[in-house]
């Protein structure tokens, strides 16, 4: 690690370009904050997010704006720090510059922190049909649809029609399917039986679909089984051992040849690395991310780091096949990045990452979650205060810390989930019954109010 430094702004530091603002490349941005280093940030997006809590913005518990954080609040007080909104289109690694949408931009040292997106595994039908949980704007598409088709459901006579729209599949019983199945179905006993009181609530479907023998594989037994059984006590339908084959807009195809009517299918069945054109040579295909080696440096390009989510790095036994998809290894990631650039700049040797496995945890509805730390597992009220606890105090921002904690008293104290808005309505094409003729039509009768 011998980075020489340049010219920049009349100030001889190296030109560090972080791209990607989320866990990994905010704690960089941190760390070199005030350092001998001028440090530009480049995210195509204007805020971090906080992507553990976006299936509670999905479920109209928390507003946007409690998960996301602008990256120039961030920025502001950091004198050695720029950001620019851009989307990097691909990495020069001859000539040091990175290519974006907004121009070009040249480092001396490059930091890919670009994160991951949803792996629909090549199958282009369900990529087309189903909807996705990775950023903010689709947690709205999902809050909205699912506001939609209840009040759709209010108005349908057909009950085939009625059936679909109110039956939710989420494909992948990771902890994003887990959690959001959980929340939904707590909507269920709560939202729609109290405001939706024409309708049957029974005839809403939470569907939980994976092709694994349980829920939350990377999980011990005892903690899979505990999820389970909270899915199923809040009424949760989980299929296991089975395999979606295709979609269409109005029905899921199983590997079975089951067909599933309805028109709301979440993915949540895995991600890849956003890997940009020009460093083919660290590609790893299989996995979809980049090779790096102990200290995040990319096979084959001097300079060049990847962290977190595309970042595939082998550690001895521990981790042979590379880190999990997590928050805590991208965070971990960056910390180590900035230690092993401070050294270099005392002329010390790099050190190579160890990651500190601190622990998973997943929530399943109110006071219900499975948390494993320490090589111990817990579950029930407990699990679900220090899910909390740990959500409250890594998210970005005092603000957002107070909104979140005051959301959620609102919410638990009141069963509501109060942030119920369709502003900015989700739109689909192609549904067995299509929305303006459905609400266009002729609607069930309104029964007499009690
Ligand atoms: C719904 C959900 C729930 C999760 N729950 C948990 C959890 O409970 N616990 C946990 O530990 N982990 C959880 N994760 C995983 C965790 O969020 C990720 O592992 C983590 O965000 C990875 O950090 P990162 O810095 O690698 O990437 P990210 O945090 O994804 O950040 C990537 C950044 O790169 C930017 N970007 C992408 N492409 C470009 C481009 N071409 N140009 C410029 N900028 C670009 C993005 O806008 C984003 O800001 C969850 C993920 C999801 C989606």
């Amino acid at each position: 690690m011998n980075h020489a430094k340049q010219h920049y702004d009349g100030l001889t530091y190296p030109k560090v370009v972080v791209v990607g603002g989320g866990f990994a490349g905010l704690e960089v941005v941190r760390g070199l904050a005030n350092k001998p280093f001028k440090v530009l940030l480049l995210d195509k997006q204007n805020h971090h997010c906080f992507q553990p809590l976006l299936y509670q913005v999905a479920t109209a518990s928390l507003g946007a704006d409690s998960i996301a954080h602008p990256f120039r609040r961030t920025i502001g007080p950091l004198p050695n720090v720029a950001f620019r909104m851009a989307e990097v289109q691909e990495v020069l690694p001859e000539r040091r510059v990175v290519r974006t949408n907004v121009g070009e931009f040249e480092y001396d040292i490059l930091v890919l922190a670009l994160g991951s997106t949803t792996n629909f595994f090549g199958n282009q039908q369900l990529a087309e049909v189903a909807m996705q949980l990775k950023s903010i704007s689709q947690a709205l598409d999902i809050r909205s649809d699912f506001l939609q088709e209840f009040e759709r459901a209010m108005v349908l006579r057909e009950e085939n029609d009625l059936r679909r729209c109110l039956n939710f599949v989420i494909v992948g019983a990771g902890p994003t399917g887990v959690e959001l199945a959980g929340a939904l179905a707590e909507i269920r006993r709560t939202v729609l039986k109290r405001e939706y009181r024409e309708m049957d609530s029974e005839l809403m479907r939470i569907v939980l679909i994976d092709s694994n023998d349980r829920v939350l594989k990377n999980f011990s037994e005892k903690s899979s089984a505990n999820a389970l059984r909270y899915l199923q006590e809040l009424g949760v339908e989980v299929q296991l051992n089975t395999r979606v084959a295709g979609g269409d807009p109005d029905h899921i195809t199983l590997a079975d040849g089951t067909v599933l009517e309805t028109n709301t299918v979440i993915w949540a069945a895995g991600v890849k690395g956003v890997l940009v054109p020009g460093l083919d040579k660290a590609v790893n295909e299989r996995a979809h991310r980049y090779t790096v080696d102990r200290t995040n440096q990319l096979q084959g390009y001097p300079g060049v780091y990847a962290l977190g989510d595309i970042a595939l790095m082998e550690e001895g036994d521990a981790w042979p096949k590379g880190h999990p998809q997590v928050a805590t290894v991208a965070i971990q990631q960056g910390r180590h990045l900035v230690a092993n650039l401070l050294r270099s700049s005392n002329g010390q040797a790099a050190r190579p990452f160890t990651y500190l496995d601190k622990g998973s945890m997943a929530v399943i509805g109110r006071g219900r979650a499975v948390v494993e730390m320490g090589g111990r597992s817990y579950g029930g009220v407990f699990a679900w205060l220090l899910w909390m606890l740990v959500h409250v105090v890594q998210l970005v921002g005092f603000r957002n810390r107070i909104m979140v904690l005051v959301n959620w008293a609102w919410k638990y104290l009141s069963w509501k989930n109060t942030i119920r808005l369709i502003i900015r309505p989700y739109v689909r094409e192609g549904t067995a019954v299509s929305r303006p003729a459905a609400l266009e039509g002729e609607a069930a009768p309104v029964p007499h109010q009690a």
